[in-house]
């Protein structure tokens, strides 16, 4: 047995290795650097815990999630592993005993906030010590396009630099491609191996409704659905509060839960929720963190979330337990109105309104919703799911396979540096100044298009973004990339159907790229 499954089975208890763990442990033991992308619940804390145990020497963890450190060591303390955490939570006495267990050599792993890992004593007790790994989580932290960004953790490049040889892990459950290319980036990492495991659901139903009637849908929903457990999230507190009074009065035994209430009282309805005997909850995304409930049968969305990674973490909360489980996002325009209102107020708004107008383009699209979400995260699924609204009701088709290398082969003669309203125009044989000037009237496609109108060319890019053809450079202008499944449909290996545009439904209006 390797040492690795050894030390599975002695601090964990566990006989087998998900995916990918065993890969990452061996990686690292290895010495390389690596960046891990799996599910919240995927199982990312033992490709690290491991290594920390088996190497020589001292791991470093890093995690912006002060609140569940002691929980965490806590833990691992139960299963007989040496570690300890230090941050601003803890008296300095508390620290002091630390400081000690570390340099008596007493201990494997240590959690720190970033915040401790920047500071200057940290940095010459490190230089002291026996580092054998640097484990990064939440890694997605790092990136504006991440959900959760967050500064200081731009200033870890330095960790590479001043200790070249301890290997760097980074993981994250939300990683979009730009958020994973960052991450990269930012900390440095010296040829890193990538592992991603798959963010598939296939037992999750996706199905996008028009926000109209929503509470008697939702009704309609929950009869259909007796004894079973669900979640509805909601954008305001007050509107939690106002459809579990609707529901109760219907007879729904629901609750609400938001971060307004007291803790005790978060604590009870929480509490309630898991042991079933208040089956569904009213909640703000304040709800579901570190919930762990398997047989949550459905989540259904009241509001459009603010982007797709927000609308990923909270359906995956159904179904845990691998078993069937509905998903329900209703959609309508005037929430968002309501999201640009908090975009106006925020940092960061160019970025949140990208996400924004990318969750539009899902809840529109008439594409295979899993495909366009797998997509995103840079996952491409081959062939359409079954289990989605759109492959329950498809739309009419047609054979859009010159259409798209109409595209394609323009995208790649414009070297993949142009956005698509200019690759429009290429398309279309425009004479605007800039196209001219830019020389673009000389490429081969230049007014290949012209046959179809702009706005369609708009929409038909949208099809072939949503289908994982083609991916939008949000870092670079917004040009347009050919995905590797976009080049086979160049080199005539694979066949595109799009869409007929007049079924395209017309409320809300489809946004362009
Ligand atoms: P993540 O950090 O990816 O959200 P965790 O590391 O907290 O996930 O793991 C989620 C759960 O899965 C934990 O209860 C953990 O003990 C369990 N787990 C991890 N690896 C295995 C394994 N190989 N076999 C069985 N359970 C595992
Ligand atoms: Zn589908």
């Amino acid at each position: 047995m390797s040492a690795a499954k050894k030390a599975l089975k002695r601090y964990f208890g566990y006989d087998q290795f998900r995916p990918l763990q065993d890969q990452v442990i061996q990686s690292v033991l290895q010495g390389e650097d690596a960046i891990v992308i799996m599910p919240t619940g995927g199982g990312k804390s033992i490709c690290y815990q491991i290594p920390a145990l088996i190497m020589d020497g001292l791991a470093i963890v890093v995690s912006p999630l002060i609140a569940l450190m002691k929980d965490q060591v806590e833990g691992l303390h139960a299963n007989g592993v040496e570690a300890e955490y230090l941050n601003s939570s803890q008296s300095q006495k508390q620290q002091a005993a630390v400081l000690e267990r570390i340099n008596q050599g007493e201990i494997n792993l240590l959690y720190v906030s970033p915040e401790k890992l920047l500071s200057q004593e940290f940095y010459y007790l490190l230089l002291q010590l026996k580092i054998n790994l640097f484990a990064i989580d939440e890694a997605h932290c790092i990136s504006v396009w991440g959900h959760d960004f967050r500064p200081e953790y731009t200033k870890m490049a330095y960790l590479k630099k001043q200790f070249p040889h301890v290997p760097v892990i980074a993981l994250t459950a939300t990683a979009d491609k730009l958020t994973q290319k960052d991450i990269v980036n930012q900390l440095g990492l010296v040829e890193p191996k990538v592992f991603i495991s798959s963010f598939d659901r296939p037992n999750l139903s996706l199905n996008v409704a028009p926000g109209k009637d929503k509470f008697k849908s939702i009704l309609g929903f929950i009869r259909q659905r007796p004894h079973q457990s669900g979640i509805i999230y909601c954008l305001s507190r007050k509107a939690t509060e106002g459809l579990s009074e609707k529901l109760k009065n219907a007879g729904v035994n629901a609750a609400y839960y938001h971060a307004g209430l007291s803790a005790e009282e978060r604590a009870k309805r929480q509490e309630d929720f898991i042991t079933d005997e208040v089956p569904i909850i009213c909640a703000t995304i304040a709800f579901g963190m570190g919930i762990d409930k398997s047989n949550v049968r459905w989540v259904i969305h009241y509001n459009l979330p603010r982007n797709i990674e927000s609308y990923y973490q909270e359906i995956g909360r159904a179904g845990r337990d691998g078993a069937k489980a509905d998903t329900l996002l209703f959609y309508s325009y005037s929430d968002v109105i309501v999201h640009q209102r908090f975009i106006e107020e925020s940092a960061l708004k160019e970025v949140s309104q990208a996400k924004l107008e990318r969750i539009q383009q899902f809840c529109d699209a008439q594409n295979c919703r899993r495909k366009i979400l797998l997509s995103y995260f840079g996952e491409h699924l081959e062939e359409d799911c079954g289990n989605c609204d759109v492959c329950k009701n498809p739309p009419s088709s047609f054979d859009g396979t010159i259409i798209a290398q109409k595209a394609f082969s323009a995208i790649v003669r414009l070297k993949e540096q142009v956005a698509a309203g200019t690759l429009i125009d290429v398309l279309r044989g425009s004479s605007r100044q800039e196209i001219l000037n830019k020389g673009f009237h000389k490429i081969k496609t230049y007014g290949v298009g012209k046959d179809i109108s702009y706005q369609d060319w708009q929409q038909y890019l949208l099809q072939l973004l949503n289908m994982g053809f083609i991916s939008v450079a949000y870092d670079h202008a917004n040009a347009l990339l050919l995905t590797e499944q976009g080049r086979e449909v160049l080199f005539g290996e694979r066949l595109v159907n799009l869409i007929h545009l007049a079924k395209m439904k017309s409320e809300p209006k489809p946004k362009p790229i």
